[in-house]
């Protein structure tokens, strides 16, 4: 008898190849970011609020998914929980600048046709990442600041809020233990130049950052990235998670990616778009591009994680640091969270 391979054939293949190989089909992964995250400093009421929000966000993916909408409807989904969760550094629960101010970076980017958005330094945007996919759908630019970002906004009829909205005590205490730090710091090593401007970099005031990537029913691939950047941070100090292919990047072609952790050194390793890269190039799995991108951050010093995914729904979820709050969602629902080592 002739076989006929047509598209449910070769899906049947591709499903029983997975099973056999014990390799699950994923169309979502979020993080919720990288840090110090440890077991013992944490409470159970406040380890089972994180895994209901990082639940629930991958639930919307799922939902957007399942119902036939992009990848992008579903990473738009899924970081709006997380924004609206005071849990993570992310539109309300944004950590403070040195100021006293909540500056939000946010970026998207849809790998079928390599489009990207992306908005940096917003102050009254609820959901950044919205501001973003618009820059992508609404204006002819990839990426907007500040005044000018806010001012599209309300022009694409986002929901703006007042700057106290994103007020959470716990970030303005960790604001002021850090300008403590940092005061301190600056009275034992007065003069040196260096401790001064590493003194905005404190280990554990930089994470928390939120992200996801998706593949649709049709194939497609997006990711997104959404983060208050670092705490006490300093004149309109820009991280990697609103710069394409730094902190975020998607190509149908390779993957999605998304990023959290110190961003200088992201930039500065262009971290995102080298993971693409050395798919594309070198025919490296996601698993082994997303390792040996890491890997080249821990060298220059720099810590945090990262998410990816290919076209296969293969995922990636290395980090560096004792923990990064995560989670996939499979092909057919099964959720996954995690959040230590
Ligand atoms: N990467 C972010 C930044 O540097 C921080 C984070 O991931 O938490 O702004």
């Amino acid at each position: 008898m002739k076989l006929k391979l047509n598209y449910s054939l070769l899906c049947l293949m591709i499903f029983t190849c997975m099973a056999v190989h014990g390799q699950k089909k994923y169309v979502m992964v979020i993080h919720g970011g990288a840090g110090t995250i440890l077991k013992k400093n944490m409470t159970a009421e406040k380890e089972a609020a994180y895994i209901a929000d990082l639940t629930k966000a991958l639930q919307k993916g799922y939902e957007a998914i399942k119902a036939g909408k992009t990848s992008m409807d579903a990473v738009e989904a899924a970081i709006h929980v997380m924004e609206d969760s005071p849990l993570f550094n992310a539109g309300k629960g944004s950590v403070f600048t040195h100021d006293g101010k909540n500056e939000m970076d946010a970026a998207v980017m849809d790998g079928k046709t390599l489009s990207a958005g992306s908005v940096a330094g917003v102050t009254v945007i609820r959901n950044p990442i919205s501001a973003a996919r618009a820059v992508m759908e609404k204006s002819e630019h990839v990426m907007m600041v500040g005044a000018g970002a806010e001012a599209f906004a309300k022009q694409s009829k986002l929901e703006i809020v007042d700057p106290s909205y994103f007020y959470t005590k716990e970030r303005w205490d960790g604001l002021q233990k850090a300008i403590r730090e940092d005061s301190v710091k600056a009275v034992l090593d007065h003069g040196s130049k260096k401790t001064m401007k590493l003194g905005t970099i404190n280990k554990d005031y930089k994470f928390g950052t939120v992200g996801a990537v998706a593949l649709d029913k049709s194939g497609n691939l997006a990711a997104g990235t959404s983060t208050g950047g670092m705490t006490n941070k300093r004149y309109g100090r820009v991280g990697d998670a609103p710069i394409i292919g730094a902190g975020t990047y998607a190509n149908n072609a390779t993957a999605g990616i998304s990023c959290t952790g110190w961003g200088e050194f992201y930039i500065r390793n262009v971290v995102a778009h080298d993971i693409s890269a050395m798919m594309e190039y070198k025919k490296m799995s996601v698993a082994d591009a997303s390792k040996a991108a890491l890997d080249k951050v821990g060298k220059m010093g720099g810590d945090g994680g990262l998410i990816a995914m290919d076209k296969q729904g293969h995922v990636a979820m290395p980090f560096n640091t004792e923990g990064m709050y995560r989670g996939t969602v499979t092909a057919d629902g099964k959720i996954e969270v995690l959040i230590y080592k």
